[in-house]
């Protein structure tokens, strides 16, 4: 038993001698995910379309930077990205939010193309090496939009839910390798994705951020705050881990309890 002068135990570096990609990971809940698996003992490649980000978390990771533009629908366009990766964290992301009539095609397709194109491309390439090794994660990180709707979100909502779909499939195909493909749905992040929203609402409705937080983006959570990227992080790191072997095909909600109601 520790006392409360004992400082707790260190986290075990459960994933020693692994290897990770980790995309988007040069913000938010991608560096955040970088941070944690380095400091669970794995070598992270860091892959981002912000060259000065990517290089930035690499760096305090001791892992390796790749700038790549996921939007990039040239199905060569990754072949820049290592496939020796015994873990590939599917984070990167973006948000566009419109009404359905006025919604903008291109955008429409790009998101799908960053958050699901890409996604499969990279499960699609890193299952060889590790249907080889006989042990890989896929984790994706989905969101509570991969489970519910909102209005003016069409194409986010889309993506996230075919990421869903995506995840099941790999985790049926995967599991006699050892291979494990799960999503983590985090309700609002308190990122830079997230902050840009809070601004444009509240310009939008001529309302304080602090009443975009609590009425607009928090109105279906039980918890009455935003998460740390460091939280989603951790069931990230969790999902990698020993405990989480027989996860698989699974939706993780860290949504504050919206979609208990
Ligand atoms: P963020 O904006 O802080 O970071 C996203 C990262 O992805 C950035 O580093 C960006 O450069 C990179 N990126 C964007 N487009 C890219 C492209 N075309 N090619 C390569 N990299 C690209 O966002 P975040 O909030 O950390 O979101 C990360 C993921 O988490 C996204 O998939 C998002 O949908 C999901 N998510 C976020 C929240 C939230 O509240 N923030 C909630 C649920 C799910």
């Amino acid at each position: 038993m520790t006392s409360a002068l004992t400082p707790p135990p260190a986290p075990a570096r459960s994933l020693t001698g692994r290897t990770a990609l980790v995309t988007g990971g040069g913000s938010g809940i991608g560096r955040a995910c970088v941070t944690a698996l380095a400091a669970a003992g794995a070598y992270v490649h860091v892959a981002d379309v912000d060259a000065e980000a990517a290089k930035a978390a690499a760096e305090a990771a001791d892992g390796t930077a790749h700038v790549v533009d996921l939007a990039d629908a040239d199905a060569d366009a990754l072949d820049c990205l290592p496939t020796a990766v015994d873990i590939v964290v599917n984070n990167a992301g973006l948000q566009h939010v419109a009404a359905l009539h006025e919604f903008p095609p291109e955008q429409f397709t790009r998101i799908q193309q960053v958050m699901v194109t890409a996604p499969f491309l990279l499960i699609r390439r890193s299952l060889p090496y590790m249907y080889g090794q006989g042990w890989g994660r896929i984790v994706n990180i989905s969101s509570v939009h991969g489970l519910r709707a909102s209005a003016y979100k069409a194409a986010y909502v889309a993506a996230k839910h075919a990421l869903e779909g995506l995840s099941k499939v790999t985790a049926l195909e995967a599991a006699e390798h050892g291979v494990t493909s799960n999503c983590i749905n985090p309700g609002y992040v308190r990122t830079p994705l997230v902050e840009q929203q809070i601004t444009a609402q509240a310009a939008a409705h001529a309302i304080p951020q602090e009443s975009v937080i609590s009425d607009v983006l928090l109105k279906r959570s039980a918890i009455k705050r935003l998460i740390a990227p460091e939280d989603v992080a951790g069931a990230a790191v969790w999902l990698c881990g020993p405990h989480a072997a027989f996860v698989t095909g699974a939706s993780l909600p860290l949504d504050g309890g919206w979609t208990a109601g």
